[in-house]
């Protein structure tokens, strides 16, 4: 079968440390070219848009669009229109309206849309799953803190409308709970604390239940110093379950039964390829349905200025 060939949207940090590798070892996918403002890469031709590269670059077949989410909605429909494959970064777009229209439009252009959630592929996940469904869930606590200085610098994109903030991480451990617990989730209450000079949340802490009354407690820090923390802690009605290190570690009763390495990347573009094949759409919107929740409903508490 002949190569998919793929070109890569918005040359920053989540491009060159996943999306390269991983294309470079799935042997369905030939990275052809690439698109951003600044930032080139090596090896292919660049352009500084999408529709420069459409008009001037090689024939290609797809696109991973890995820019920030708040420009990522026009590039999505300019590749569909032409009848691109697409894959979006996590989260698929500042507004549930907008992936929901880009879902519709690429039904009706019969082509592949992927909204991608990383964590999900992480070692411990699917275990973690079927290892919920034969038990009852008592309660649940999500601790998911980080010094947004090591993760993120320079990204101002992060701190504006649409950017998330701390839910920026945050949206992938949701995207980990909603696919591990056995019952959908609903937002009873969230407190999201705003940097006064910022419009996106640096903390939040979030409670959710199932429909049993199962409650999920979420810290979400964004100036975590010293070790960090991605944790997601389980009791149940026989033994208790704890993933860390964003799910790629998983501990029943305190032993651990997995610890994976990373292959959420190939993984992505493993699933990424079959619903090319089949031009299907996946789109699960349920993590970021519950960010948006928070922002509905949330308390807002104004903190000190982020200064970088
Ligand atoms: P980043 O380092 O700021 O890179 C984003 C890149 O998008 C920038 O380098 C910029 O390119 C490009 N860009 C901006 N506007 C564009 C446009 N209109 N057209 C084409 N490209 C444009 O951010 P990132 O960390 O890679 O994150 C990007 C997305 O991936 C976010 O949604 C994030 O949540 C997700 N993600 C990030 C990580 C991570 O570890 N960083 C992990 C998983 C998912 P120029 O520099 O050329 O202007």
């Amino acid at each position: 079968m002949s190569p998919i060939r793929l070109a890569l949207v918005g040359i920053g940090k989540i491009a060159r440390d996943q999306h390269v590798p991983a294309i470079a070892h799935n042997r369905t996918f030939e990275l052809v070219s690439a698109a951003s403002p600044h930032h080139k890469l090596d090896g292919v031709p660049n352009f500084p848009t999408l529709e420069a590269l459409l008009r001037d670059g090689p024939r290609v077949d797809a696109v991973a669009l890995c820019t920030p989410p708040q420009v990522r909605y026009e590039i999505a429909r300019y590749a569909l229109n032409h009848r691109l494959h697409v894959m979006l970064e996590k989260p698929p777009g500042a507004t549930l309206n907008e992936v929901v229209a880009l879902s519709e439009l690429a039904a009706r252009q019969s082509v592949a849309l992927f909204a991608t959630w990383h964590s999900r592929e992480a070692a411990g996940v699917e275990t973690a799953r079927t290892w919920l469904i034969q038990r009852s869930i008592r309660n649940v606590r999500v601790a998911w803190k980080e010094d947004v200085r090591i993760w993120h610098p320079g990204q101002h994109w992060i701190w504006k409308p649409g950017g998330l903030g701390v839910f920026d991480p945050g949206i992938n451990a949701l995207s980990i709970l909603t696919k591990i617990m056995p019952e959908p989730l609903v937002l009873t209450e969230a407190e999201l604390s705003f940097p006064s000079n910022c419009d996106a949340p640096i903390a939040a802490n979030l409670l959710l239940k199932d429909p049993r009354g199962v409650e999920v407690h979420m810290e979400l820090d964004f100036l975590q110093t010293g070790p960090q923390t991605w944790d997601i802690d389980i009791a149940s009605n026989n033994g208790s379950l704890k993933l860390s290190n964003g799910g790629a570690v998983l501990r029943i009763d305190g032993d651990v039964v997995i610890e994976g390495t990373d292959h959420e990347y190939p993984r992505l573009y493993e699933r990424f390829e079959m619903l090319v094949r089949e031009r299907r759409v996946d789109v699960d919107l349920a993590p970021m349905r519950l960010v948006a929740d928070a922002f509905i409903c949330g308390r807002r508490v104004t903190v000190a200025p982020f200064v970088e």
